[in-house]
């Protein structure tokens, strides 16, 4: 079956024609990829700066966002059964007795760092014909979300901040007074950095949590990615026509900011602007640049004075896939234009040099479709 692998050793990245996987516990299941969703992690492996292929091979299939469909299940498998749609979730546990994390089926806060993760550390990945896994790393996924099911896996980090947002959050009253008409989050304004994919995901999830949502990005407000915000009933904010001293003078007090860029010196730029009692998650994952001057008294200052909070969150567990497939059927609903704008493109798995290697700019979110 054909799949996509980077071979880091030789600097390569090709279409290979890997075996077919079989069932090898009775809690397995058999999944026959639909679609793959192309990332920027996806982009990262194929320079070659990151990943690690599995132990005694000498490359890595990728491809980490998917959707699939079940063709065959084990013996003892209850969760998932044939003719299903499901998204596999991405990381698997490490396996030392006392990483409490991973132990206690959250291996997204996996203390010990060797945990896997399937299309990017040490296992095999989603961007092939065929996919066995066990039962317990999958959701089901409604049918009615077959179009827009592989946005899952990138929607889990948004949601996965919102969880987390929450819990901080109990430290103080933060919850917003009752307005008929209107949810949670009501009376807190956050900001996302970015207009990309992750970045307008947690747009949509932030707004639909009832969040006054600004998206900070480069582009003008009339550009597809406008648009979307628009659709939402968010504000879209020019990086070049406002500055980032600017911004709390020009939206208001700042409650959360979701950094979805991975550009770090914006996001600290950005935190220094951080309202009182606000958190700041930070999500993406900069490359190594140059170190660069910030004012750590201010940040302190603020961090201290303003009772703020700096969170950094990865990968996500199984409550972050549910709320992500509850997520997007209520985007659908609200705002199916918005949602379709995401998925920019489906391109055949034998074009996979072409969305990974020279990926179109203009893109939001790129899939191989498989089936
Ligand atoms: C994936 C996460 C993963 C992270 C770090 C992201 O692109 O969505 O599942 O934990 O990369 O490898």
């Amino acid at each position: 079956m054909k799949a996509v692998a980077v071979y880091p050793r030789t600097r390569e990245v090709k279409l290979i024609d890997a075996p077919e996987p079989r069932l090898a516990s009775p809690t397995d299941v058999r999944l026959r990829m639909l679609e793959v969703g192309i990332c920027g992690t996806d982009k990262e492996l194929c320079t070659f700066k990151y990943g690690t292929p599995p132990a005694g091979t000498d490359h890595l299939v990728i491809g980490h966002e998917s959707l699939g469909e079940v063709v065959e299940v084990g013996s003892a498998v209850s969760r998932v059964k044939v003719g299903d749609l499901v998204v596999t979730m991405v990381r698997r546990p490490c396996e030392h007795e006392d990483c409490l994390a991973c132990r206690a089926g959250r291996q997204d806060f996996c203390y010990s760092g060797d945990y896997t993760e399937r299309g990017i550390k040490e296992r095999h990945g989603f961007m092939t014909e065929s996919v066995v896994d066990d039962e317990r790393y999958m959701n089901v996924v409604p049918r009615a979300l077959r179009d827009v099911g592989v946005l899952v896996e990138p929607l889990t980090i948004a949601e996965k901040a919102l969880a987390q947002i929450r819990q901080v959050q109990q430290r103080l009253p933060w919850a917003c007074p009752i307005t008929p008409g209107k949810s949670g989050g009501s009376c807190h304004r956050a900001v996302v950095l970015g207009a990309g994919p992750v970045g307008l995901l947690g747009a949509m999830a932030l707004a639909a949590n009832g969040f006054d949502t600004y998206v900070y990005s480069r582009g003008g407000a009339d550009s597809p990615r406008g648009g979307v915000v628009r659709d939402i009933g968010a504000t879209f904010v020019g990086a070049e026509s406002v500055t980032v001293d600017a911004l709390p003078g020009k939206i208001g007090a700042i409650d959360v900011v979701y950094e979805a860029t991975g550009a770090s010196t914006l996001a600290f730029d950005v935190l220094a602007g951080l309202g009182t009692n606000g958190v700041f998650v930070f999500t993406g994952v900069p490359g190594r640049r140059a170190p660069v001057e910030i004012d750590t008294d201010l940040l302190m200052r603020n961090l201290v004075l303003k009772n703020q909070v700096v969170l950094g969150s990865v990968n996500a567990s199984r409550p972050d896939f549910e709320a992500a497939i509850a997520d997007l059927a209520v985007f659908r609903e609200r705002w199916p234009r918005a949602l379709a704008a995401l998925l920019t493109g489906r391109f055949p798995i034998d074009a996979y040099a072409g969305q990974l290697l020279n990926a179109p700019a203009d893109a939001i979110k790129n899939v191989i479709a498989l089936s």
